[in-house]
């Protein structure tokens, strides 16, 4: 399995494409910004770009969508349904977090409508890449409609904004809850196993043994 990883946006955020070695088939997980580097390695490394699969749908993980779909027409678009309104209204979303006008132009986010979401995300379905199987657990908390991807032959989980090394996500934007999330990381993200290598949104890997041992939101949870 291929996992490049880039950091795009004023946000730090990790924009992902995941791909199978064997088939070329790819994915790109939360294009967070447009990214001229992020489109030359999915060209120079001969990629089929299949989908965009994103975990929710906060500017930080859709800004690139619409560039990217641009470049890679025959993608599919994939979102939950509930945050399906948050995606729609992208241009809206740093108003609503109250940078100015000026401050969208200088910092790359004014955003036109998004493309239009191909399908929508099930809770437990299994998610084909070549080779590779992404099963999509509906993990709620951060935002209402957040998945989160396993890889099990991989032991690899992509959390966006649910885990972060030391920390969890956001809980006070619209749509969020602490409880949801609580509930989402302990009997979704930290069954999967303690030997799983977490990819946040934002910072750096890290495992979820390692979480259920040192995050101070995290402690005394054992399964
Ligand atoms: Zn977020
Ligand atoms: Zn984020």
């Amino acid at each position: 399995m291929i996992i490049e990883t880039f950091v795009l946006s004023p946000f730090q955020q990790n924009t992902r494409v995941v791909a199978c070695e064997a088939t070329r088939k790819a994915v790109c997980i939360d294009p967070g910004a447009e990214s001229g580097e992020l489109i030359d390695f999915i060209r120079d490394n001969d990629l089929a770009l299949q989908a965009i699969t994103l975990t929710h749908g906060h500017l930080d993980h859709v800004g690139g969508t619409a560039s990217l779909a641009q470049e890679f027409p025959d993608a599919e678009i994939l979102l939950h349904k509930d945050d399906e309104d948050l995606y729609r209204s992208l241009p809206a979303q740093p108003l609503r977090m109250g940078l100015s006008p000026h401050q969208l132009r200088a910092l790359g986010m004014e955003y036109d409508d998004p493309p239009g979401i191909t399908r929508n995300w099930t809770d437990g379905e299994i998610y084909a890449i070549g080779e590779i199987r992404f099963k999509v657990l509906h993990c709620p908390g951060h935002t209402p409609g957040h998945v989160v991807f396993a890889d099990e032959s991989s032991r690899s989980v992509f959390v966006g904004d649910c885990l972060f090394e030391g920390s969890i996500g956001r809980t006070d934007l619209p749509g969020g809850s602490y409880e949801q999330l609580m509930d989402s990381i302990n009997n979704k993200i930290l069954p999967l196993g303690d030997d799983f290598v977490v990819y946040s949104g934002h910072g750096r890997e890290t495992t979820i043994g390692r979480e259920r041992e040192f995050n101070p939101f995290l402690q005394g949870r054992y399964f």
